[in-house]
């Protein structure tokens, strides 16, 4: 299909929170499409009801929308080819049903659940592969008749070749096939009128002109189905490619375990959708062996699929932490700030007034924009800068190898030295505080370490002088007053 402009879809199934793992296959296909002057299809295949969550189909656009993956056609946008609701199309697999069923290749399956049941539990015993036994696929007419006048519960059913083989070539992996034996006659469509996956999959891709259908791995044993679907359709299926298995560090299936999954955990934390989308497009696809960090416009104008991988990708938290951090760094204050609000307004104690002030957290941000590799990180990092009352443990006012008296004095005379200065940034501090060090005889550690905990009531904590300055005179002076309070019982004793 040489002139057949690009159609691919992605085609999630609103059942919870979209998976990581499933972002990245709506992610590549985007890629793809974008890459290639294609459209980009989201159709919504909600034909579980029972798996059905409410909830889950807004929780999937909004994740598209965070990371900026616009879609030409689908819900909200609508486009030629709707709804993209598989539930508002059911008459259509309807008809192809009876299609299949008409010219022999589907037949409507009268066998009871309690049947079924029975069969695989034999089956399972026996150590055979569970399947349908084909009883409804060989009933005479007359039987047929005489089942359909009871009322029965019934659903339709593909007819499997009995013999031969069926081959699929996939783009990355090459030509696959499966032995049409092992393949059971599947379920088409279900009692309750719905389709199952396989039909409305092998429907919509064929109505919605889908060029290109990359999908999961997982999704590799139901591709020869869809196969035969296609052909006893008449249909030309579409070319397929299915991208590789997402693993944790411990080469197993990326799953709870590894830690979130869902794309909303990692929002939620504080990773930017920047960060997100460079890390995903490099689980499974590379621009060369090196290149990390690779803005959206380069992702699309190199990604093509014989740069997609065959083995499974290994979903690195650190990596993701890092490329984080770069990304935080790479924005201006006023963006950081931006991105901050939300989470400093949920994270901060209770005790800090609220609203916020923007301008302040505009001060706060180049404390913490080095180092910050989450945003939700910020307010644990900074509270002691929007409350008014810090506490903490006075002993931690002792530094290493000295006494509390030692500490008091050099407090004491810190206290002073700030009293008397005229401005108080950070550059103008340090000038002051260095020397004193040395006057004191003790290492710029030691006396920095008891500024810093008198200031910000920790041993950690943001660069000192620019987090005295931000601080500002008047509470940089009052938290001292209350260190040297909080000291004093400590050296008289
Ligand atoms: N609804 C399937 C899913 O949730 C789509 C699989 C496919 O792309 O064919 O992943």
């Amino acid at each position: 299909m040489p002139d057949t402009p690009v159609r691919v879809r992605y085609a999630p199934s609103p059942t919870g929170a979209p998976h990581i793992g499933n972002i990245r296959t709506a992610l590549f296909n985007w890629l793809f499409a974008r890459h290639g002057g294609g459209s980009f299809v989201v159709r919504i295949e909600d034909t579980d009801v029972e798996r059905k969550v409410p909830g889950a189909l807004e929780e999937i656009l909004d994740s598209l929308r965070w990371l900026n993956l616009d879609w030409d056609e689908g819900p909200e946008v609508g486009g030629s080819f709707g709804p993209y609701l598989q539930s508002q199309r059911l008459p259509l697999y309807k008809e192809m049903a009876e299609r299949l069923v008409a010219q022999g290749d589907a037949y409507v399956c009268y066998c009871s659940p309690e049947r079924l049941d029975e069969m695989r539990r034999e089956q399972i015993q026996r150590k055979e592969p569970p399947r349908y036994d084909r009883r409804c696929r060989f009933l005479s007419a007359y039987e047929r008749a005489e089942l359909e006048t009871q009322g029965l519960r019934s659903v339709v059913r593909f007819a499997i070749p009995l013999e031969g083989e069926t081959t699929f070539h996939d783009l990355l992996r090459g030509d696959i096939t499966y032995q049409n034996a092992v393949l059971d006659d599947f379920v088409l469509l279900k009692s309750d009128g719905y389709p199952t996956y396989h039909l409305a999959n092998v429907t919509d891709d064929h109505l919605m002109q889908i060029t290109h259908v990359m999908r999961a791995e997982e999704w590799i044993p139901s591709t020869p189905r869809h196969v035969l679907l296609y052909r006893a359709l008449g249909f030309e299926p579409p070319l397929f490619a299915h991208m590789p298995m997402i693993l944790g560090p411990d080469r197993s299936k990326l799953s709870k375990r590894h830690g979130a999954t869902s794309l909303a955990a990692y929002r939620e934390q504080g990773y930017l959708p920047e960060a997100i989308f460079n890390f995903l497009a490099l689980l499974g696809w590379s621009y060369d062996e090196r290149a990390e960090i690779l803005s959206r416009e380069e992702v699309v104008r190199s990604f093509t699929l014989e740069r997609v991988g065959k083995t499974a990708a290994i979903f690195n938290i650190e990596k993701l932490d890092w490329m984080n951090g770069v990304y935080i760094r790479q924005l201006s204050v006023d963006q950081l700030a931006d991105r901050l609000m939300p989470f400093l307004e949920a994270g901060l104690p209770p005790e800090a007034p609220r609203p916020l002030s923007r301008e302040f957290v505009e001060k706060v941000v180049p404390l913490i924009q080095e180092r910050l590799k989450k945003l939700d990180e910020a307010a644990d990092l900074t509270s002691f800068l929007f409350v008014e009352k810090i506490r903490y443990d006075p002993h931690l006012l002792i530094g290493k190898n000295m006494t509390a008296a030692e500490a008091l004095h050099a407090l004491r005379i810190s206290r002073e030295k700030l009293a008397q200065s005229g401005s108080f940034d950070a550059a103008h501090l340090e000038s002051i505080f260095r020397p004193l060090a040395e006057e004191l005889k003790l290492k710029p550690g030691q006396l920095f370490g008891i500024l810093r905990v008198a200031t910000t009531g920790r041993t950690i904590a943001p660069p000192l002088f620019q987090t005295m300055e931000v601080l500002g005179r008047e509470r940089c002076s009052r938290r001292i007053e209350e260190a040297l309070t909080l000291l004093e019982p400590l050296a008289a004793g």
